[in-house]
C-alpha cells in the first residue's frame, strides 16, 4: 500500500501534547475533513468520533453500544459480513443473520421479509464487500430500514474514500471507516460517523466493553475535543494530511480518478484472457476478483509479480485457490498499472509456452460456493 510523500512526512511531525489544545484543533480538522470527505451537508446533525485502532475496532465500538438488548440484524455476503456477525455475537445475545453466498447480492425482498416478520431494531452491513470485491447498494436498505424504523450501521471500511456514501439521503445512522485503505493514510486510525441524536441515544444503553465504549468517545468529542485515551498522535496528522489531499482534489474528482484507474486495470486483464467473479457493474472500484486460470501454479504466479514488487492476494474464505484478488487503492499511476499487466502477461506466457492457458469464462463452470450454515435464515 502505497502512500504519498507528505502523508509519509506528515507521520514524522514534531509530537504534540495530547492533553493540550493542540490536539483539540487536531481532533477537530480532522473531524470536519472526515464530515466533508462523506459530504454531509447538515454538519451539525452528525459527529465523527476517533479510535486509535484498525477498522475493526470501529466496527466492534459500534456493534457493542448500539443494540443494548434489542434484536440485531446482520447481513452478509461475504467475509467481513461474517465478522460483522461474528462481533456482533460476542455482545449483542439477539444478533440474527441473514447470509447470501458470497459474490452474490444482498436480496431486497428476502431482506425486507425478514426484517418485517421480526423485530429488527438495527440492521448492519458492509458497504464494499472486499472478500468478493461486490458493492452493496445502500439505497435499497436504507430505504426498507427507514420504512422499518431500524437503525442502520454500515461497515465503510473499504469504500470510504473511493465510493460515494449519502447517510443523509440513505438513511444511515453510523458509519464506520478506518485510515488505511481508500483514505490513503497508514492503518492504526478509525472513526465512526453517527447523526447526533443516535449517538445521544447511546447514554441509556448498557455498557458492554470499557475501550470501546461509543458513547464514551462522543462524550469526549462533545465536551472536550478530546479521546478518551491516549491518541496515536502520529496517524492523527498522517490522516488529516491524506484527508486534505482528497479534499483540495475533490471527493467526486477523487472517486472518478479512481474508477478510471480500476477501468484501465480491468481493461487490460480482460484483454489477458482473464476473467472475472462479478459483473463490472458491481464491483467496487477499488478491488478486481480474478479467477485463476486453470493451469497455472498460483503460488509460482504470484512469486512471479512479488519479484517485480507487486503484490496480489489469494481469494479469501471459499475463494481460495479459486481467485485471486487485485487492489487498486493507493497511490497507483497510470504507469504502475501498465507495468503490471505486463508483468502480469508476462508471468501467463510463460505457462502458455509450455501449456496453453485456458481461462474458465462461465462462472457457473465452477459450482459456486458451499451454502454455509445459518443459523437463522437460509437464503
Ligand atoms: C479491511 C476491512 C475491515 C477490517 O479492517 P482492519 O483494518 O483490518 O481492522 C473491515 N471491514 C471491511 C469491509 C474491510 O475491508
Amino acid at each position: 500500500m502505497n502512500v504519498t510523500e507528505n502523508v509519509r512526512s506528515a507521520i514524522g511531525k514534531e509530537v504534540i501534547c495530547h492533553r493540550e489544545s493542540d490536539f483539540d484543533d487536531l481532533l477537530l480538522s480532522v473531524e470536519n475533513k472526515v464530515l466533508k470527505l462523506f459530504e454531509i451537508k447538515n454538519v451539525n446533525n452528525y459527529r465523527a468520533v476517533f479510535i486509535t485502532g484498525s477498522g475493526t475496532a470501529a466496527n466492534e465500538a459500534v456493534l457493542s453500544s448500539v443494540v443494548g438488548n434489542k434484536n440485531i440484524l446482520v447481513l452478509s455476503n461475504g467475509e467481513f459480513g461474517e465478522r460483522l456477525h461474528a462481533i456482533s455475537q460476542i455482545h449483542n445475545a439477539n444478533t440474527y443473520l441473514l447470509e447470501f453466498p458470497w459474490g452474490k447480492s444482498l436480496n431486497l425482498e428476502v431482506i425486507d421479509a425478514f426484517v418485517k416478520r421480526n423485530q429488527i431494531d438495527v440492521i448492519a452491513m458492509v458497504h464494499h464487500e472486499t472478500s468478493s470485491g461486490m458493492l452493496n447498494p445502500l439505497g435499497g436498505i436504507g430505504a426498507l430500514s427507514k420504512a422499518n424504523g431500524s437503525v442502520l450501521f454500515v461497515d465503510c471500511v473499504s469504500s470510504a474514500g473511493a465510493e460515494t456514501i449519502d447517510m443523509e439521503k440513505d438513511n444511515i445512522a453510523f458509519c464506520s471507516s478506518s485510515s488505511s485503505k481508500a483514505i490513503g493514510s497508514y492503518a492504526g486510525l478509525s472513526f465512526v460517523i453517527g447523526e447526533t441524536v443516535e449517538f445521544e441515544k447511546l447514554k441509556n444503553l448498557p455498557v458492554k466493553t470499557s475501550y470501546l465504549n461509543l458513547y464514551k468517545f462522543y462524550q469526549f468529542s462533545k465536551n472536550k475535543l478530546q479521546t478518551p485515551n491516549t491518541p496515536a498522535i502520529p496517524l492523527f496528522f498522517a490522516l488529516e494530511q491524506a484527508l486534505a489531499n482528497i479534499l483540495l482534489e475533490g471527493v467526486a474528482n477523487r472517486h472518478a480518478k479512481i474508477r478510471r484507474k480500476a477501468k484501465l486495470l480491468r481493461q487490460g486483464m480482460l484483454k489477458l484472457g482473464l476473467n472475472f467473479l462479478l459483473d463490472q457493474k458491481e464491483m467496487s472500484s477499488v478491488l478486481t476478483n480474478v479467477f485463476i486460470p486453470i493451469n497455472i501454479n498460483f503460488k509460482n504466479f504470484r512469486q512471479k509479480l512479488r519479484e517485480e514488487m507487486i503484490i496480489i492476494y489469494d481469494g479469501k474464505g471459499c475463494f481460495k485457490g479459486r481467485f485471486f484478488q487485485v487492489g487498486n487503492i493507493g497511490e497507483l499511476s497510470n504507469a504502475d498499472i501498465r507495468f503490471f499487466l505486463s508483468v502480469q502477461k508476462e508471468a501467463l506466457l510463460n505457462y502458455e509456452r509450455h501449456q496453453p492457458v485456458q481461462a474458465i469464462s462461465i462462472i457457473d463452470q465452477i459450482p459456486l460456493l458451499p451454502l454455509y450454515k445459518n443459523d437463522v435464515a437460509f437464503v
